[in-house]
């Protein structure tokens, strides 16, 4: 069964069922699967009517149960859909909507002031007036087939533009299928606790497992995660089964010791991705969830989420230090190659490279980076799409272990941030001559901050006063000024004047002296 068969046999089976809740602090607002069919029924034919080509949709906003209506809608109707979250800047936003140049944005919540081009734009009242009293037709000749592209979701770029990771329906197929095997099975059925934002990949992971196993997605708004007791509050009558989340964010959750099986009774699964769990942090979850499997994957947004994953149990944590972050999954080959892009022996740390059947058709609307990144590589007289990561690793009985980046990109907080992304940014600032981006990391290895190291023009006319004298005041005004630009997390907590950046011999900079100074 594809995702969108599955939705609707879990409409048929389970109309009463919640399929979706979003927790805010004020408020929760909910949808049935029944509602879920409906809305995104009358959403599809709404497209197919009044949109005329199959460009994708913009849909902007943050967990509104109308926008997973929406996404639906849109695969209904055969069209791509790019979810952007309200924290997106406007500046991003522009990005994005520029290169996508979309008939259709869809917003949940105010748009910036941004030019959508020729684009029709639906407000949250449009999208619930359609989802509630609309016309329906036959919406299964427009489906989205199994080669077309599912969703595009903007990842950070090198350049300081996002990039469009364009993932098709049977990538998305492939990964469900796999991801669907660690859900330990849950009787009245799947709650999967939703953290990330619906931008991040890391989503996917929660949505389509719970959409294609008639569960309920319980959403966490970002405004209920920066209150601990709220949360927990929510948490203790989500009756959550399965937890999808950045191992940073259940850290947070360990900090209390009343994150445990008697707060989520319910729960049987914990899948995390994005970055190092470590031994410690699953050796505490296993010890307060008894009842619970905890699973480490691994992957890109680049191939869908995850393709390789493990069951950590206290037997794998006591014996594997880092944690492996496991085999791949049916229809994924690991391969892990040295600068040539030669097989190593294994054991041997290299590039790894993920060749199989959830790897995305490439970058939209950008053949060069595409080129870059993505190949293709014979499996016994198959062709498939091949991924060079960028990530570093190794192969010890078939089992990969993550070592680091081979370039300049990062995690903070769960966040996939490339520093040249944020360098690029701040370069085109007024009175910026040169500029690095370094990661403060704790002495565990994992990013706790960013500092930039700004070289300027004298007198700095980006904040009215010479290096010298730069201030508190002027970097808050620097920071207000990248705020357009960049995502909140992506702008550096400490700046620093210097007088000139240190390089290597080879002309480029020597960051490991700059973190020195
Ligand atoms: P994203 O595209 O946001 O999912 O980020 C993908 C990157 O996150 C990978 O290329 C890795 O660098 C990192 N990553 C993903 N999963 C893990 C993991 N289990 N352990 C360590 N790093 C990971």
């Amino acid at each position: 069964m594809n995702i969108l068969e599955s939705i609707a046999s879990n409409v048929e089976a389970y109309p009463e069922r919640t399929a979706y809740v979003l927790n805010a602090p004020d408020r929760t607002e909910s949808i049935t699967w029944s509602e879920l069919g409906a809305h995104s029924d009358r959403m599809g034919s709404y497209i197919v009517q009044n949109i005329p080509g199959k460009k994708p949709v913009v849909i902007y906003g943050h967990k509104d149960p109308l926008m997973i209506a929406s996404f639906v809608a849109c695969s209904k109707s055969g069209r791509a859909y790019c979810p952007v979250d309200v924290s997106v800047p406007e500046g991003r936003l522009q990005d994005i909507v520029g290169e996508v140049e979309p008939d259709l944005v869809i917003a949940f919540e105010e748009l910036p002031h941004i030019d959508c081009g020729d684009a029709l734009v639906l407000t949250a009242d449009d999208v619930a007036r359609i989802a509630a009293g609309g016309d329906t037709i036959d919406l299964r000749p427009h489906w989205i087939g199994a080669d077309d592209v599912y969703y595009i979701i903007f990842t950070s770029g090198s350049t300081g533009k996002p990039k469009g990771v364009q993932i098709t329906r049977d990538c998305l197929d492939n990964f469900i299928a796999w991801g669907k095997t660690m859900c330990t099975n849950a009787d009245e059925g799947y709650v999967f606790v939703n953290q990330a934002p619906y931008s991040f990949d890391l989503s996917v992971m929660d949505l389509y497992l719970s959409l294609s196993l008639g569960g309920t997605e319980y959403a966490l708004s970002k405004s209920l995660l920066e209150s601990m007791s709220t949360l927990f509050e929510r948490l203790r009558t989500s009756e959550a089964t399965v937890w999808v989340s950045t191992p940073s964010f259940v850290e947070m959750c360990l900090a209390d010791p009343s994150f445990n099986e008697a707060l989520l009774p319910r729960m049987r699964t914990f899948l995390f991705c994005g970055e190092t769990l470590t031994n410690r942090t699953a050796e505490r979850l296993i010890e307060a969830f008894p009842k619970a499997e905890v699973y480490n994957t691994y992957g890109p947004t680049e191939s869908t989420v995850a393709v390789t994953g493990i069951l950590v149990t206290p037997d794998v944590s006591a014996t594997h230090s880092p944690l492996p972050v496991g085999r791949p999954k049916p229809g994924t080959i690991i391969r892990i190659v040295d600068e040539q892009g030669n097989d190593v022996p294994q054991g041997n740390k290299g590039e790894i490279v993920i060749v199989g059947d959830s790897v995305s058709v490439g970058y939209f609307h950008d053949e060069e980076r595409t080129r870059k990144a993505f190949s293709t590589y014979d499996v016994d007289g198959t062709i498939m799409r091949a991924y060079r990561t960028g990530d570093e690793g190794y192969l010890d009985d078939d089992l990969l272990f993550y070592s680091g980046r081979i370039d300049l990109q990062i995690k903070m907080h769960g966040y996939r941030i490339e520093l040249e992304d944020i360098e690029a940014n701040i370069a085109k600032l007024p009175g910026v001559v040169r500029v690095a981006v370094l990661p403060v990391r704790k002495p565990d290895g994992t990013v706790r901050s960013l500092s930039a190291y700004l070289v300027m023009d004298a007198p700095a006319v980006v904040m009215d006063a010479p290096s010298e004298t730069f201030t508190s005041k002027d970097a808050k005004e620097l920071r207000k000024q990248l705020a357009s630009s960049l995502p909140t997390y992506m702008i550096p907590k400490r700046i620093r004047i210097v007088d000139d950046l240190p390089v290597t011999n080879n002309g480029k900079i020597d960051r490991k002296k700059l973190a020195t100074l």
